[in-house]
């Protein structure tokens, strides 16, 4: 396959979900195993709710997630390209100005829903004389545009959904300017795809009925060349069925972040989710991608449970190599030679990554000692053996707490648990005891 190219286009209206992030990173992962181009395009041509911090936001999200685009475009920067492809467009007679109101339109179709027809758009803009034209614009009103559609059915081969079609019959004719001049999403997109070689239109069912309108856009802007492939996959949607939404917030990136879910819990869930691959913890967006197959995305709406974020991060915590956090660990402080060991120790017992910090202060810092038995906390300590201690010290040393004290099992190690960590549970005090030290288990003893 020549190498693909790419693009994730959110609108900078808010935040993207986890939702928005499924699309980023099916296009991402896509063009990473085809050795291909991402372009992220701000589709920020609606001024009136698209923001500068918005996209923003949303790059330091896709760079959370570990997804880089190879380069960067704001649609509000390129409308001379779609000027042009409109007024060719307009050469051609497919944009024509229309004049009615909300108001006119919304009665239109009632009347049309009375009489048992379908809402369509009746094009009576169309049979408007020059006159009547002229005598609508010094009423002082401002045209919006319409595409006109051919008739007839569109058919494309999905790559998700297989060959699919739309009855253009069925649809009215699309607006793809404002009275005030501004472009809808759906002309700026195709003379976009065009210009920048797009291969692959990777997005959300909820676009099949734009690919529609939109293929007969390529059609008439780009007649000599092919348009995209299409791929439609399954929204991800609640556990009880609900839709996300971008503006409300919902299960932003941003708030899984600051929640101390892992990126690659939350790409994990986000790509697995609705597919026949089950969801798996990885460590990173390559071995993600080694999963990943559009072909595998189902058709059925893909639910999923954010209570599956907590569990995900726990394994996906528990995969990291030291290289893979050395970075985050010395953002804690967590550095020199006992971060490796009390990193390889304590992955497999965190339930964020920044509980780290409380296994850190058990092995370099201090605690609050639980001794529930001091009498057997003083005998214990008296057997410690002579340093240099190592991951057999441990067992050695207990066994001979054994010994003497006829003690086994829980009622042996729990209290020497409580007393060297604060903690009833954690990582395998074999690990932990040489990275402590003798004289801060002594002192944890009480002795
Ligand atoms: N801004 C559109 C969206 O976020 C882009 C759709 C597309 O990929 O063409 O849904």
């Amino acid at each position: 396959m020549t190498p693909p190219i790419v693009r994730f286009a959110p609108s900078p209206t808010g935040r993207i979900h986890i939702g928005n992030a499924r699309v980023a990173l099916f296009n991402h992962l896509f063009a990473a195993t085809h050795l291909g181009r991402f372009i992220l395009r701000f589709d920020d041509t609606d001024f009136s709710r698209s923001t500068a911090e918005f996209a923003q936001g949303i790059e330091i999200d896709l760079a959370w997630l570990g997804i880089v685009p190879h380069e960067t475009f704001r649609q509000s920067q390129r409308v001379s390209l779609y000027e042009a492809a409109a007024a060719r467009l307009r050469n051609e007679g497919r944009l024509y100005p229309c004049y009615e109101t909300q108001e006119e339109l919304e009665k239109r179709r009632k009347m049309q829903q009375a009489r048992g027809l379908p809402p369509v758009y009746d094009r009576s803009a169309l049979r408007l004389s020059d006159a009547e034209r002229a005598a609508l614009e010094s009423e002082g009103r401002r045209p919006h545009w319409r595409f006109r559609l051919e008739p007839g059915v569109v058919a494309w081969d999905d790559l998700i959904r297989g060959p699919a079609h739309i009855d253009c019959a069925a649809l009215s004719d699309p607006v793809l300017i404002r009275a005030d001049g501004s472009f809808l999403y759906t002309l700026p997109s195709v003379a976009d795809d065009i210009d920048m070689k797009i291969t692959h239109v990777i997005r959300g069912e909820d676009h099949v009925t734009n690919t529609a309108v939109q293929l007969q856009l390529f059609a008439a802007l780009a007649p000599d060349a092919s348009p995209p492939v299409f791929a439609h996959h399954n929204l991800l949607i609640g556990a009880s069925g609900e839709g996300l939404s971008k503006r409300t917030g919902s299960l932003s990136i941003a708030s899984l972040r600051d929640d101390g879910y892992e990126a690659m819990a939350v790409a994990a869930l986000a790509t697995l989710t609705g597919s026949s691959d089950n969801v798996h913890a990885v460590r990173s967006l390559k071995e993600l991608g080694e999963s990943f197959d559009l072909a595998h995305v189902s058709r059925n709406p893909a639910r999923f449970d954010p209570d599956d974020l907590a569990t995900l991060t726990h394994r996906t915590l528990a995969l990291f190599h030291f290289e893979d956090v050395r970075e985050r660990l010395a953002a804690l402080d967590i550095v020199g030679h006992k971060a490796e060991p009390l990193w390889r120790a304590a992955r497999g017992n965190l339930s964020t990554f920044d509980a780290i910090f409380k296994w850190w202060r058990v092995v370099e810092g201090e605690i609050d000692a639980i001794r529930e038995d001091p009498a057997f906390l003083k005998e214990a300590a008296q057997l410690l053996p002579a340093e240099p201690w190592d991951e057999t010290t441990w067992s050695a040393w207990t066994s001979d707490v054994k010994t003497a004290t006829g003690r086994k099992g829980k009622g042996l190690f729990h209290p020497l648990r409580l007393a060297l960590t604060g903690e009833e549970s954690g990582p395998e005090l074999a690990a932990l005891l040489p990275l402590m030290g003798r004289a801060k288990t002594m002192a944890r003893l009480g002795d």
